[in-house]
């Protein structure tokens, strides 16, 4: 276990990065075992999370993988549990995984509505709800922990197409705004952060046609941000001084107008 000391000011603590296979989650997990956290990594795809642990290690961290569907509450406490017997206690929750799927309202893809709010919503609820415990344990042993959401710039601006994920990452930033009442008082620090565009697998997903054209045009025109700026940025507020929460961050593309 690395020592605490400018260079690993985050030794000592446990991480746990959901989505972290990919994109936002990959990078940030990276960053925070550089800075000395033991990490655990959750997702579904378990090759791309060994890939990620034999990094992790090879630069002297240290990483746990535990591919998990993060819909399935029964599977989240099991690894919750079993990171716990492992690492210890989780003081820094980097809640992570989603999956937007932008369409016209009226193209009715209830399919794609019902995988957003399961993820974006349940599942963030199921992670919560099993490392809540732990992360009020870190603070009153440690004097802080981190509970950081990510949420998005859809949570405050409206764009056509995108009602459903918008939808769920205001929930995602309400919820946090709500959370710190609660736990702030216990020193378990509540972060949401919203980004623009990040150049990232999400992108991927999307299957509407008109979406597709409106991210295309978007890459030419600007410089979307890069999955490390967001992980900068985590590594920044899980760094502060315990006394202070950077509570809602809002990142964008320098070029992104809204
Ligand atoms: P990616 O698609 O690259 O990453 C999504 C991650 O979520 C992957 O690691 C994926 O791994 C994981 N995931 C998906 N479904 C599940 C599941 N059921 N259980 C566990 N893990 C799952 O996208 P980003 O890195 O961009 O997205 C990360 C977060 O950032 C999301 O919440 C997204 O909404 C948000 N965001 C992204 C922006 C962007 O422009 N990229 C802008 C604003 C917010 P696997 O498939 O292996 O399970």
């Amino acid at each position: 276990m690395s020592v605490h000391t400018p260079a690993h000011p985050l030794a000592g603590r446990v991480a746990v990065v959901t989505g972290a296979s990919s994109g936002i989650g990959e990078a940030t997990a990276e960053k925070l075992a550089s800075l000395g956290a033991a990490v655990a990594l959750l997702a579904r795809r378990a090759d791309r999370l060994d890939d990620l642990t034999a990094r992790i290690r090879k630069d002297g961290g240290t990483a746990l993988p535990i591919a998990v569907d993060v819909t399935d509450a029964t599977a989240v406490q099991a690894a919750a549990d079993r990171i716990q017997a492992e690492l210890g206690t989780t003081g820094l929750l980097f809640n992570n995984a989603g999956v937007m799927l932008p369409a016209p309202i009226e193209e009715l893809a209830t399919e794609q509505w019902q995988r957003q709010i399961d993820l974006n919503i349940t599942g963030l609820m199921n992670v919560i709800g099993a490392f809540t415990p732990q992360l009020v344990a870190a603070a009153a042993s440690r004097g802080v922990a981190d509970l950081v959401n990510t949420s998005s710039i859809a949570a405050q601006n409206i764009f056509p197409n995108f009602a459903v994920y918008s939808a769920t990452k205001a929930y995602v930033t309400h919820l946090s705004r709500h959370l710190r009442t609660e736990l702030g008082p216990k020193q378990v620090r509540v972060s949401a952060v919203e980004p623009g565009i990040v150049g990232t697998e999400l992108q991927s997903h999307v299957t509407d046609h008109g979406v597709q054209q409106w991210l295309a045009d978007s890459k030419q025109s600007m410089d979307w941000l890069t999955p490390q700026d967001i992980a900068d940025t985590i590594a920044f507020l899980a760094t502060l001084p315990p006394r202070a929460n950077l509570q809602q961050i809002t990142i964008m593309p320098t070029a992104q107008p809204s």
